[in-house]
Formats: C-alpha cells, structure tokens, sequence
C-alpha cells in the first residue's frame, strides 16, 4: 500500500521535492482510522503536514479509502537506509559512466505470472534474457495496456544484469528516445547521444507504437538499430499493436521490426487473474480469503494494472475502515468502480431470466425437486448469481429452498468447467446474460 501511494504522490509533486521528503518516511500504520506517517523529526513533520497532507489524503481516497485522514508522528529509524528503487543505480561513484538502468525492482521474472494469456511472450522473454543477442533479436513483444509488456522487458533487464554485470542495459521509452533526440539535436550533442545509445548491450525500447509520425526520431533509431544489430547486440521492442498496424511506420524500420520474434500478451483468464492477485497479496504481506480473491479476479478482466488497483483499494477500504476482508466489504470498496453492483441485479432476476432460457419453471428450480431435467438449468442459475451478484454461496443456497452451501460451490464450479468445453452451454449462458444486463 505505502509503496502505491508513494508512487501516486510522486506522479503528483516535481522529483526533487518528492526525493526530499518522501525519502524519509514510513507508513507507522492505521490509527483510529488515521493513516500514521513517521517522520525523522518535528520540522518534517510540520513540513509535511502543511504541504502534503492534501496530496496524501488524495492518493488514500484515489486508493479506495472513505474519509482519508494522514496524520503525523516523529519517530527515530534505524539507521540503514532503505534501498532508493527511485533512483537508477549506478555501480560506483556517480562519475563513472557504467550506469544501471532504471528498473522497477519489482519487474522481476520472479514475479511475473505465467498463464496461457502470455506464455509464448514470457518463454521468448526468458530465451533472450539467457542468451542476448543470439536467442530472438529483435524480440517484439505487443499487447494491450496494462498486461505486463514493461514488467517482461524489466525483467529481462534484471535477468541479464544479474547474469552478465558487464553488460550496459538502457531501458527508455520512446518518448524518452525521442525527447533525449531532440535535446541532442538543440544542444548539438549528435555524437554523444550515437555514442551512448549504440554502446548499448542490451536495449530496451517501450511503447514503440509512439514513433508514429516522428520522422526524426525514426530515422534517428533505424541507425541505432542497425548499428546495434550488426554488432549483435540484443534490442527488445514493446507496442499495443503489430508493426503492421503502427500507422506511418517507414518500411525499412517496420521490417526490421519483423526480423526476429513477434509475441503478444492476451488478456489474462480467471485462473491467471487468481494467480496474480494471490501473488500480490504476498507480496504486499497481506492475507485475503479466497473468495474475496475470487469475486476481484471476476470484477477485473482486461487489464492487470486495474487489478492490482483494485486489490490495493479492498486492502485499503478494509483497514481504514476496520472491517474484516469478505465478499460484502470487496463489494463495497469496489462498489463506485466497477460495475456489478450498478447492475443490482437480484436472485429472483436471475433465476427468472435462466428459466425462461431452459423453458423451465422458476419455482420448480428453486424447490427442492430433484428432477432430473431441472439439474442443469439450477446449476446455471446459481452460476450466475455468484458471477453477477455479490451473494455469498451461503446466500445463494438459502435462496434456493435453503441448500447446503457446498451445493452451490459445487454447482458454480461445475458450471464453470462445463463452460470451457461446451460450446452450447456457453450460447445458452451467454443469451441469459444479454437478456439480464
Ligand atoms: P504494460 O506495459 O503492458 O502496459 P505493465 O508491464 O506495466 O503493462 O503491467 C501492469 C501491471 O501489471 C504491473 O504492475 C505488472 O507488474 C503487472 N503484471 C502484468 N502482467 C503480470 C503477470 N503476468 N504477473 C504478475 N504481474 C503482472
Ligand atoms: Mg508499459
């Protein structure tokens, strides 16, 4: 939580007044409601306090808190500093040139899930991190925002830096390629910029979809690309889309584009969505209940960044507001993001719309007949409550004439399973949906 509101805050203040004051800080926890900040001394904290409560109380409520409140608390530290992940590493004193790159520590393969949404992307990631230069160049790796283009590229980065320390690794945005460019360009640093970007070992170029249009710039990286290149040295490209679909992309370039590896990353499934949250909560040294997991992991489908936002804000809401973590609270703290809750959608709802599609008749399936033909249609109906509403499987159960809930666990899981592999169940639920939302 700490490090997302820093992030947050640091996205808000210049650099240098964030290294100043937020070097210093620790989250000391939740008092009474109050999100405590220890400070090294009085004048930081009154420091702070005026200048950045405002700022603080905003990325708690951006962060999912009701009545954000930061108060502060001088307290003395050990005296070992905490490792600075905000500033590029740099091997020995700042006047020698071997520079680590910037890299997100927590970018690492180590943390990186792999499911069916990215394996090709992540298994290529691995081969190039083992072998740069030799295993795909240039690697190409696209996908939608938020769906772990930057983490695979860090990690990679961290892999090799580890592996073979010698090696010079830059990371840069295109963005930051481009405004260095025209930097050189106005300072008349031509050669010092070839110099830098073409004694690179390994270079990483995020979001290359934004050299779209800029000519200088694409003429400026196809040089570095070849030089780069002819000299063996790994390049690692990320976009949203296929060389060829960025728009005013020169020939030359995009075929280069196309001379090693293209991979994408797909939306994660269910399983994969599990597997990042369960591993987010560890690593954030939080426990959340398994079903609490489960209902974000429905909420949240296309964008990992939004997941994890969305995991910090259940965090977030349930110890500002001293509650214990299950499906009614994940409810509410998603509640004013995301858009079940809008639907309110009712049981009686669901298991009307599900009788109607299986030509079946809503009191039987919610009796306790056991009829045979009244199996599946039941199953469906209990499927969906759990999907699109916030009921509980204790819930759901009661509801239909006072069922075990490991009936509707049951139910729920078969559902699921029958789903992957039955293409006309998958319609039938799919009509159902149309019809309720
Ligand atoms: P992109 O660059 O594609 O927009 P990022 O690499 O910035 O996406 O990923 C967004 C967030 O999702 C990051 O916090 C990243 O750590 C996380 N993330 C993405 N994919 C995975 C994954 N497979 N396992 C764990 N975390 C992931
Ligand atoms: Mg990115």
């Amino acid at each position: 939580i700490w490090d997302d509101i820093l992030e947050y805050v640091r996205d808000k203040i210049p650099e240098v007044e964030f290294r100043t004051w937020f070097k210093q800080v620790r989250p000391l926890g939740i008092e009474n409601g109050v999100f405590m900040i220890g400070v090294p001394h009085s004048f930081a904290r009154d420091w702070l306090k005026n200048h950045y409560s405002p700022v603080l109380e905003h990325a708690l409520k951006d962060l999912g808190a009701a009545s954000p409140r930061v108060g502060f608390q001088v307290v003395s530290f050990p005296t070992t500093e905490q490792p600075d992940i905000f500033q590029p590493q740099t091997t020995g004193d700042d006047s020698s040139q071997v520079k680590r790159p910037r890299l997100n520590p927590k970018y690492v393969f180590s943390n990186f899930v792999v499911g069916p949404n990215n394996n090709l992307a992540s298994a290529a990631a691995l081969a190039v991190a083992e072998a740069p230069g030799r295993a795909y160049n240039p690697l190409f790796i696209y996908g939608d925002a938020g769906l772990g283009k930057t983490h695979l590229m860090h990690a990679v980065g961290h892999a090799v830096a580890e592996r073979l320390p010698q090696l010079y690794i830059e990371y840069v945005t295109t963005e930051a390629f481009t405004n260095d460019l025209i930097n050189a360009i106005r300072e008349d640093r031509m050669t010092a910029f070839r110099d830098r970007y073409r004694s690179v070992d390994v270079l990483l170029v995020d979001d290359v979809q934004f050299i779209a249009g800029k000519e200088r710039t694409q003429e400026e990286f196809f040089h570095t690309f070849n030089a780069l290149y002819e000299s063996g040295k790994q390049i690692i490209l990320s976009s949203d889309r296929p060389p060829k679909d960025i728009p005013t992309l020169e020939n030359r370039l995009r075929s280069r584009f196309e001379w090693g590896l293209i991979t994408d990353i797909q939306a994660p499934e269910l399983e994969t969505r599990i597997a990042i949250l369960k591993m987010n909560a560890e690593y954030r040294g939080v426990k959340i209940p398994p079903d609490v997991i489960d209902y974000i992991a429905r909420q949240v489908t296309s964008n990992i960044r939004e997941l994890e936002g969305a995991l910090v804000r259940v965090i977030l809401y349930a110890s500002m507001n001293q509650v214990e973590l299950n499906r009614q609270t994940v409810a509410a703290a998603l509640s004013d993001v995301y858009a079940p809750s809008e639907l309110n959608l009712s049981m009686e709802e669901i298991l009307r719309a599900t009788a109607f599609h299986f030509e079946a008749d809503a009191e039987d399936l919610r009796s306790k007949g056991r009829r045979h033909e009244l199996v599946v249609p039941r199953q469906v109906a209990m499927y969906l409550m759990r999907e699109l509403t916030s009921h509980s499987y204790p819930e759901i159960g009661q509801f239909f004439s006072g069922r075990d809930h490991s009936t509707v666990v049951y139910a729920v899981q078969k559902v699921g399973e029958q789903l992957a592999k039955d293409r006309e169940l998958e319609m039938r639920i799919q009509a159902i949906k149309s019809d309720l939302l």
